[in-house]
């Protein structure tokens, strides 16, 4: 073996370079993980030393043996991929994935799970632009231009392979043996550690990323290969709707990242909801969130299985609510302004704002919410039978939230102005998140207003997909792990709006609706509240999750 990394002498003649260190493959991936364990991990190891006092001596014996693991545990990954070809290269992505993850985990606290990194490799350039801020810079040049530059200095010892690979098995082997060793000196508490907290491995940089993303790409493999299983087969619409003669359109508008704490509705102690506030609405003020991220959100908003019995690869294998309806005969159409509707309109009429943008309401590809109701009025003028649209909202989606309203909504200053959060104070940070949703409040208001002028049976539903955080316990944005999330990340605003004939033709009781608005809800009601409301019979209908059933008179 190689002693540690020495500068080596040349020759006097030959191209002469100052300062050019060799170093062996082994002795690379052990510094590099030593610097991930130094400088990209101090989350983690502050996490799980948090409750531990620093004049306890067991305290130093855990962190200790949780160094060695992470070391030995990285070094161990790259140990069976890297020789001395791939060694650069690899290593240079990853010290840059790593900055970029460091970044945004010290930034906004985020945990870097399957889900989130579903959300990352979904983002388009738009979302990316937003999150791509000056404050970046001096961080990767630490945390990445500095250990590439230095690794590309390096020359790498030439061994005959039989020698490479005795030193190679040689080194896992160790490493393996560190691991096991470290783990078992700390088993006690460290497993209960990470059975109480499981979240707490997606700490652990970069092995967090590098598994998130190996289990979202095998997930989606195995999900392509496959059809989405049908559901609902048996939908039809109900007798009733034979005498029905006026044309019916639900509106379901699926808002983002509006959170409840901020929605004047319920209980917010400024008016952020003055328009919806004029209109007979009804406000659902306790409604829990499937998912912290749109990823999780939206696909389980239409999935019948909700949260209480949450399971992904169900979820993201079967069709939804909208084929549902269309089955049963409903004309079924998604016009979205954000990033499309993560499969639950598949196959289904959809558009985006942005392929034709209404004049003076978009900006390089983003369009203000506005833009999903341009042509509604003709829409409903020439609408027959059934139909459910749904419109996909950019509502507060962050961090830019002053993007996200023209300046007339620009009510609550100084308004935070910057694509970098860290560059505002919290309470300018606020204000732009509330000048956004007042922006919200008035394009809700505005499609309540143009539906109750329609000459149709119409209704409203506006959920938000999950909350956020504005700066509360030092988080921001969203997508924390669902069962440590804080409750700024999955109370959601709800807001229903039925018209005069809407609810006569659904036998609705709306103070009795009301009633019920006052108790706590969750997504797991949507898919069979509008199944409901829209009196959709079929197998997959549950009647104790549809939010109107009890006040619903018998048809
Ligand atoms: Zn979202």
């Amino acid at each position: 073996m190689q002693g540690v990394i020495a500068p080596i002498h040349y020759p006097t003649s030959g191209p002469r370079r100052r300062f050019s260190f060799q170093a062996s493959v082994e002795q690379v991936l052990l510094a590099a993980s030593l610097f991930w364990l130094l400088v990209s991990n101090r989350q983690f190891i502050g996490a799980v030393l948090k409750d531990r006092e620093w004049s306890d001596p067991s305290a130093w014996g855990f962190g200790l043996a949780i160094a060695v693991m992470l070391v030995a545990l990285h070094y161990l990954l790259l140990a069976l991929v890297a020789n001395r070809y791939t060694l650069k290269p690899l290593l240079t992505v990853l010290f840059i994935a790593t900055a970029f993850a460091t970044h945004y985990m010290q930034q906004f606290g985020v945990f870097l799970d399957p889900s989130m990194l579903r959300n990352v490799v979904r983002t388009d350039v738009r979302e990316a632009s937003e999150l791509f801020t000056w404050s970046l810079l001096p961080h990767l040049l630490f945390y990445a231009v500095v250990p590439v530059v230095l690794l590309w200095r390096l020359r790498i010892h030439n061994r005959a392979w039989h020698h490479a690979a005795l030193v190679r098995v040689g080194t896992i082997a160790l490493a393996g043996a560190a691991v096991v060793g470290a783990l078992l000196t700390i088993f006690q508490p460290f497993s209960s550690l990470m059975r109480n907290q499981k979240e707490l491995r997606y700490l652990i940089t970069p092995a967090n990323y590098l598994w998130s993303l190996t289990s979202v790409v095998a997930a989606d493999t195995k999900g392509a290969a496959k059809p989405r299983k049908t559901i609902g087969q048996d939908a039809a619409l109900g007798p009733a709707w034979a005498t029905r003669t006026r044309p019916t359109v639900f509106v379901f508008v699926v808002g983002e990242t509006a959170r409840a704490a901020n929605w004047g509705l319920s209980g917010y102690a400024r008016q952020t909801t003055p328009r919806l506030a004029q209109l007979p609405v009804i406000n659902f003020a306790d409604v829990g969130s499937c998912g912290t991220n749109t990823e999780t959100s939206l696909p389980c908003i239409f999935a019948p299985v909700g949260r209480r019995d949450y399971d992904e690869a169900e979820i993201r294998g079967s069709q939804g609510l909208l084929h549902v309806l269309a089955k049963a005969g409903i004309a079924v159409h998604w016009r979205d302004n954000q990033s499309g509707c993560k499969g639950v309109c598949d196959g289904l009429s959809n558009e985006l704002v942005a392929d034709t943008p209404p004049p003076g309401l978009c900006d390089k590809g983003r369009c203000f919410d506005e833009g999903l109701l341009v042509g509604l009025a003709e829409r409903l003028k020439a609408a027959q039978g059934p139909q459910v649209l749904v419109l996909h909202m950019l509502g507060n989606h962050g961090p830019s939230y002053f993007r996200r309203y023209p300046p007339q909504f620009a009510k609550f200053q100084p308004a935070c102005q910057k694509d970098d959060l860290r560059q505002c104070s919290r309470d300018e940070i606020v204000n732009a998140y509330d000048n956004a949703i007042l922006y919200t409040d008035e394009v809700l208001a505005r499609l309540v207003e143009t539906l109750r002028a329609a000459n149709a049976d119409t209704a409203m539903l506006f959920v938000s997909d999950h909350g956020e955080s504005l700066g509360e316990n030092n988080l921001f944005l969203h997508g924390i792990p669902y069962a440590i999330a804080p409750k700024e990340q999955t109370q959601v605003p709800m807001v229903m709006w039925l018209s005069d004939g809407f609810r006569e033709a659904a036998a609705i009781d709306l103070d009795c609706l009301k009633q019920r608005a006052s108790r706590p809800a969750a997504h797991d009601h949507l898919f069979h509240t509008i199944l409901g409301l829209m009196d959709v019979r079929t197998s997959l209908y549950a009647p104790d999750l549809d939010l109107a059933q009890a006040c619903r008179s018998k048809r």
